[in-house]
């Protein structure tokens, strides 16, 4: 389906779609379904499209520089062979926390994998916020996390964003790119309530954020050094949840979206609630995946 901004990529809807990822090597982009605990996929040369499932509720994925992916599911973190259909746990976490899983992710300019857990019951302060480190080893970068959230971060690679949802805020930190240090958190946006809640974000080429609006039927851009709303694009589902740059030239913006928790009078008013949108030639141009390493 399409109108004059956006299309969906397939005819499918997600129950909690999330965290897409474009593939430039594959012209692919990727994205998940954490309550099924699916990975889609969906060559955009090719238009072929294929699922994996990982038997978990996952959170977020990230590209490796082999052509693998990492994956941060419900007990952990794992590597993930899509070709050869092969899962592989690399290092637990939260093991002794069975009502917390993970959430959104990325891969860090140096090639970590950060990812944040938040609890199935709504927990205040419930998570964290960790990275997968190139020596396989975890750290803890924010404790007392809600809804760990969007991340991005800045051209000049000192700065990390960061969303923890309830809070409504974008945090900017000083981020040390050689060991991932992050320190000096100071809230740059706060989105008031009838835009929605903040979830997944990235950047464009111009350093400015745009931000999932969950609840918000849209995607907005922000100006991180005003804490404004530029511009946005309004989509046909309330709970919009992530978005990526993606496409040949990184102009085309994908954004996923979620059907869960929605009444059945409202699934009648939002049919494609849970679709991957595309606006194509959107006007903006995203910046390159990072490859954990
Ligand atoms: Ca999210």
């Amino acid at each position: 389906m399409k109108n004059n901004n956006w299309e969906t990529v397939l005819d499918y809807t997600c129950l909690l779609g999330e965290g897409p990822v474009w593939d430039a090597a594959n012209s692919t982009i990727l994205w998940v379904d954490i309550l099924y605990g699916h990975i889609h996929a969906f060559n955009t040369q090719r238009r072929a499209y294929h699922m994996f499932q990982t038997g978990q509720m996952i959170g977020a994925i990230a590209l490796k520089k082999n052509g693998l992916l990492i994956a941060a599911l419900k007990s952990g973190f794992y590597e993930i062979d899509m070709e050869r259909r092969e899962i592989k746990l690399l290092k637990q976490v939260e093991a002794d926390l069975p009502d917390n899983r993970f959430n959104d992710g990325k891969c860090d300019p140096a090639g970590r994998f950060w990812a944040g857990t938040m609890s199935v019951k709504g927990t205040a302060g419930a998570g964290k916020l960790y990275t997968l480190e190139n020596d396989r080893q975890v750290s803890i970068k924010i404790d007392n996390v809600s809804c760990s959230n969007g991340m991005a971060w800045n051209k000049d690679h000192n700065r990390l964003y960061y969303i923890d949802t309830p809070t409504r805020q974008v945090v900017a930190y000083d981020y040390n790119l050689a060991d991932g240090r992050i320190n000096n958190g100071k809230t740059i946006i706060t989105i008031p309530e009838e835009e929605g809640y903040p979830d997944g974000m990235t950047i464009d080429e111009e350093g400015m954020l745009w931000i999932a609006l969950w609840n918000g039927w849209k995607v907005a851009r922000y100006d991180p050094e005003s804490g404004k709303q530029v511009m946005h694009f309004s989509l046909p589902a309330a709970k919009i949840s992530s978005c990526a740059f993606g496409g040949e030239n990184l102009s085309d913006l994908y954004i996923t979206s979620a059907k869960t928790d929605l009444s059945e009078n409202e699934l009648l008013d939002q049919p494609l609630a849970g679709s991957l949108f595309v606006i194509k030639n959107c006007g903006y141009k995203g910046a390159p995946s990072f490859l954990v390493t």
